[in-house]
């Protein structure tokens, strides 16, 4: 007998956990799929001697009481079982220029932030008040910026349509103060001249106004999901995914072919994958060539090249709460995006303690172009070509670690390394990039409703990265399934 659902989650990352769980708590049946073993996506964590590694989430923001993120987690349950660790340090984002050496430690907070910029470019403090008043202006007038204002997804605003570059370039000359204001960049891994300042601006505000670490990191936020998605009846399947669609008309997908032999009914089904994914699904005759080619022109964005250490504390590693360190080896960190940049790309080192331990989660900017000689291997069956570049790579990192922290030599411990390849692989995402497509000035993403009308599209590829634009895309999809009434009676509900 066929079962039936009335939705299909498909991949559990942050994506599809909130999907199916909004979904779940409406009383609709519903089914998560999940292809690799675990549930989780990027928000896995893994273990080496002892000590806990986050893959794919360190830090956030919009955590702050009423923030975006601590109602989204509050209209899920989930938020009394999280335990944010605020960084109250005044290095929370601190950058460092290999051109002179110059520290910038940035504490958080907007208002703090902002007045670092300028104790370090007082000459620069008309531009600096410019840019956090365009930065709110942009989210305050963005929807699904606040659960009272969801009403469109938009693209609409001015500033959709104009880079960050522009924007920094027609407030200032000064390409320092240019870098700092686009740092946070590595945290939707887009080049300034390539995202719009609206898209950098929502995702940054809540990274300016405050920056949280949780407690147990993703780990506890899979936890928190998975006991709420028990509560309502949402039933998960790992090792699962979809293989065919069948019983296509436009209108509908009338039943879903899994790897398992299984056939399965459902009125809807969401997508929280890369776009790639869901075209091999897609019948070829209901996708038009003009769809597929706007599918195809979908660009990775950057990828990291990861070492995971830890060490002592020690003297020159004072830390307090979340810090975020960039060592960039250019200037102008739009020259950081270049992938034929120089041996050293600009890193970004991700600080925090546990048990007395320094955690050290420390990423290289990476390209496709890094590992494609080995593209076609997979895990455990990597010709040995590839060790020898993981081992390079993470011999470079761990010197330029010793570089920054000297006293740490005795007691820096290596614990692991991951390429691309490994992203890739471990993530079941096509070419192991860190945000899936890159989101680009002007480009419309996959998001939404497909061009089967029952099937939709989610996740980070869909919309903005980063745990909170996830969690927004799969709000916005599943109140355009369930109406607006609905969703606001479930928010009025429950915040
Ligand atoms: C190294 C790294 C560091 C990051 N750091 C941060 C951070 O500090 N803070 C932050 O907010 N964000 C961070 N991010 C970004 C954030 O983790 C992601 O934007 C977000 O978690 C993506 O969620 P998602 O649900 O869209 O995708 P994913 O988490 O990738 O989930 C997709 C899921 O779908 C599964 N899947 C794939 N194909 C199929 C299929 N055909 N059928 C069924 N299942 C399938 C995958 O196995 C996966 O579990 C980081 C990401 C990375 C990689």
């Amino acid at each position: 007998m066929t079962a039936r659902y009335d939705d299909i989650v498909v991949g559990s990352g942050m994506g599809g956990l909130s999907a199916a769980l909004l979904l779940g708590m409406i009383g609709r049946k519903v089914l998560l799929l999940e292809k690799a073993p675990r549930i989780g996506g990027c928000m896995q964590s893994f273990q080496r001697r002892g000590v806990t590694f986050d893959v794919g989430f360190h830090f956030t923001g919009g955590l702050a009481a009423g923030g975006l993120l601590d109602q989204a987690f509050r209209l899920f349950g989930v938020r009394d079982a999280l335990c944010p660790e605020f960084t109250q340090s005044r290095s929370a984002s601190r950058l460092v220029f290999k051109s002179d050496g110059r520290v910038y430690d940035l504490p958080a907070g907007e208002a703090a932030y902002r007045s670092g910029c300028k104790h370090y470019l007082p000459e620069e403090a008309r531009a600096i008040d410019h840019y956090f008043e365009m930065v709110h202006c942009v989210c305050d007038h963005s929807p699904g910026m606040a659960f009272d204002r969801l009403d469109t997804f938009g693209h609409g605003l001015a500033e959709d349509f104009i880079s960050l570059r522009d924007v920094l370039d027609g407030l200032s000359d000064n390409v320092r103060l240019k870098t700092l204001l686009s740092a946070y960049g590595l945290c939707y891994g887009v080049r300034p001249s390539q995202i719009s300042f609206a898209n950098h601006a929502r995702i940054t505000l809540g990274l300016y106004e405050s920056l949280a670490r949780i407690d147990r990191g993703g780990q506890a936020i899979v936890e928190a999901f998975c006991q709420q998605l028990e509560q309502y009846d949402v039933e998960i399947r790992c090792n699962t995914h979809i293989e065919e669609l069948a019983d296509v008309s436009r209108e509908r997908a009338n039943r879903f072919v899994l790897n398992s032999g299984d056939e399965l009914e459902a009125e809807r089904c969401i997508f929280t994958i890369h776009p790639e994914e869901i075209m091999k699904l897609l019948p070829a005759q209901r996708v038009s060539k003009a769809f597929r080619n706007r599918v195809n022109a979908y660009e990775p964005s950057i990828g990291f090249f990861t070492v995971y250490a830890c060490s002592q504390p020690c003297a020159d590693l004072s830390l307090n709460g979340a810090v975020i360190e960039l060592l960039c080896t250019d200037d102008d960190l739009e020259k950081s995006f270049d992938a034929d940049s120089s041996s050293d790309r600009t890193l970004m080192l991700l600080h925090h303690s546990d048990n007395g331990r320094q955690i050290m989660n420390v990423s290289e900017i990476a390209f496709r172009e890094d590992v494609a000689a080995w593209q076609h291997s997979s895990i455990g069956r990597r010709p040995s070509g590839y060790y020898d570049y993981k081992m390079k790579k993470t011999d470079a990192i761990r010197a330029r670690i010793l570089e920054r922290y000297p006293a740490c030599r005795a007691s820096l411990e290596i614990m692991e390394s991951a390429s691309m390849l490994t992203y890739r692989d471990y993530l079941s995402t096509p070419y192991g990039a860190v945000y899936g497509v890159k989101q680009k000035i002007g480009q419309f993403s996959l998001f939404g409703k497909l061009p089967v009308r029952n099937l939709y599209a989610a996740g980070q590829s869909a919309g903005l990265p980063g745990v909170l634009g996830v969690i927004m895309t799969s709000v916005l999809v599943v109140r355009g399934i369930i109406g607006p009434p609905a969703f606001a009676a479930l928010v009025k509900e429950r915040l």
